[in-house]
C-alpha cells in the first residue's frame, strides 16, 4: 500500500504505541476480562480516539484509511483494545460525524474524542441479530422527548459506555423504514445496564446488555430522521466491514511474524522447525492470504476515501469475509507450528486463536456476507432470474 508521508507516520507511531503500550498488557486484560482504562487515557492523549472526526469538533482528522491503520495496528498487538476503539471511534462517533447535525456534533463529539466519555452502538437484541431489522425496542414520542422500552444484548463497551447509538423501532411492522436512531447517555432515567458476558476472546473488550425502562431520551438526541434509522446504519455499514478487515488483518500479521520468530528458535531432531518444509508451507500460505487480504483492504479503503462509501457493498463484504476468515485460518495454522506451547498460555498465540473466532461472527457473519456479495452478483448478473 502507498501511504501518505502522514499516513506513514501514523502507522509507525500506532505500531509504537501497541509494541510499547498493549503487548505488556494484553495476557493480563484477556486473563483479568479488565478494560484497559490507562492506555484509552494515553490514546486519547495521541489523539488516537479522535481519528476519523474533524478538528472542529475536537478530532484528529483523517479519513477510513486512518481508521484502517490504526486497526491493523492495534489489533497487532491487543485485539480487545481495538475492538473497544472501533466501537467508540467508528461505530458511535462516525455515526455521529456523518448523519447529526451541527449542534449535535459540537455537543457529543468533543468528549468522546478527548476520551472524557466512551461510546458504542446497541443494534443487536436477544431476537434480532443478523435479522437486525426485526429489532422489538421500542421508542414512542412523548411530547419534547421519546420513551424507550425494551433491551440491547452483546453490546462492546456496554458496561463501561457513557453514551450508546441506540436503534429502536418507531414504526412497528415497517422494519428498516421503522426505524430511528437515538443517542442515550448513561445518567438518562430508565437507563441501565444489565449482564456483563464471559467470552471466549475480546476479553480486555467488555460486551453486556443494555436495558430501557420507559427511559426518556430528548428528541434533540435523535440522530438524522425520525424512521430513518435504517439509512443511518446503512451509512456506515460498508467502513465498519473495512475497519473489522483491518482488525482482522492486524490479528492474522501477528500470527505470522509470532510464527516466523519461534519456527527459527524452536528446534526438533537436531534443526530449527524452521527448515523443515512442512512449515516452510504454513508460513508461506499464511503470508499469501495476509498479502491477498492486505491488497483488498488497502484497495478498497483508498477508493472509499476518494469516492465515499456508496456503491461499495460486494467489495467490502468480500474484505470482510477474507480477512476475517484468514485471521482464523492463520491463528490456526500458528498454533499448529508452535506445537503443544500453541495451546498454552506461555505464549500470545492461544490467545490470537480465541480472539480470532469472532471475527467472522461480529459485523456480520461469514454467511450473511456472502448473502450479500451473492445480493450484489445478483443485482450486476441476474443471476437469479
Ligand atoms: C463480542 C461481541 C461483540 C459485539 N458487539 C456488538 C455491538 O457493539 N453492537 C451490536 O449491536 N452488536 C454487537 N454484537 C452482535 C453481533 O453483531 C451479532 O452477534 C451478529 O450480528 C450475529 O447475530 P447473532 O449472534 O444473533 O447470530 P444469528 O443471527 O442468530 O446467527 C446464527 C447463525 O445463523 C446464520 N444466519 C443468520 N441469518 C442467516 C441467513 N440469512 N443466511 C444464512 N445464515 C444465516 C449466521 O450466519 C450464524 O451462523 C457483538 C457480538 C459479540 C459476540
Amino acid at each position: 500500500m502507498w501511504f501518505s508521508e502522514e499516513q506513514e507516520l501514523l502507522s509507525r507511531m500506532v505500531d509504537r504505541f501497541g509494541r510499547e503500550q498493549l503487548a505488556p498488557l494484553a495476557a493480563e486484560i484477556d486473563r483479568d476480562e479488565r478494560f484497559p482504562r490507562e492506555t484509552w487515557d494515553k490514546m486519547a492523549e495521541l489523539g488516537l480516539l479522535g481519528v476519523g472526526i474533524p478538528e472542529a469538533y475536537g478530532g484528529s482528522g483523517g479519513g477510513v484509511v486512518e481508521e484502517c491503520i490504526l486497526g491493523e495496528g492495534l489489533a497487532r498487538y491487543c485485539v480487545s483494545t481495538a475492538s473497544c476503539w472501533g466501537s467508540h471511534v467508528d461505530l458511535c462517533m462516525a455515526n455521529i460525524n456523518r448523519n447529526g447535525t451541527e449542534e449535535q456534533k459540537r455537543r457529543l463529539l468533543p468528549d468522546l474524542c478527548a476520551g472524557r466519555k466512551i461510546g458504542g452502538m446497541a443494534m443487536t437484541e436477544p431476537g434480532a441479530g443478523s435479522d437486525v431489522m426485526s429489532m422489538t425496542t421500542r421508542a414512542v414520542r412523548d411530547g419534547d422527548s421519546f420513551v424507550l422500552n425494551g433491551g440491547k444484548t452483546f453490546i462492546t463497551n456496554g458496561p463501561i459506555g457513557d453514551l450508546f447509538l441506540v436503534y429502536a423501532s418507531t414504526t412497528p411492522g415497517a422494519k428498516g423504514r421503522g426505524v430511528t436512531a437515538f443517542i442515550v447517555e448513561r445518567d438518562f432515567p430508565g437507563f441501565s445496564t444489565g449482564r456483563k458476558f464471559e467470552k471466549l476472546g475480546w476479553r480486555g473488550s467488555p460486551t453486556g446488555e443494555l436495558i430501557f425502562e420507559n427511559c426518556r431520551v430528548p428528541a434533540e438526541n435523535v440522530i438524522g430522521d425520525i424512521n430513518g434509522g435504517g439509512r443511518v446504519l446503512l451509512s456506515g455499514l460498508n467502513s465498519e466491514r473495512l475497519i473489522v478487515a483491518a482488525e482482522s488483518l492486524g490479528l492474522a500479521r501477528a500470527c505470522l511474524e509470532d510464527s516466523v520468530v519461534y519456527a527459527k528458535q524452536r528446534e526438533q531432531f537436531g534443526q530449527r522447525i524452521a527448515d523443515f518444509q512442512m512449515i516452510q508451507e504454513k508460513l508461506a500460505r499464511m503470508a499469501v492470504k495476509l498479502e491477498a487480504a492486505k491488497a483488498m483492504l488497502w484497495s478498497q479503503a483508498s477508493e472509499m476515501a476518494i469516492r465515499g462509501p456508496a456503491g461499495l457493498a460486494l467489495e467490502t463484504a468480500a474484505t470482510k469475509l477474507f480477512a476475517s476468515e484468514t485471521a482464523v485460518e492463520n491463528a490456526l495454522a500458528a498454533t499448529q507450528i508452535f506445537g503443544g506451547y500453541g495451546y498454552t498460555r506461555e505464549f500470545p498465540v492461544e490467545r490470537y486463536l480465541r480472539d480470532s473466532r469472532i471475527m467472522t461472527i461480529g459485523a456480520g457473519t461469514s454467511e450473511v456476507m456472502c448473502h450479500i456479495i451473492f445480493r450484489q452478483l445478483d443485482k450486476r448478473f441476474g443471476v437469479s432470474a
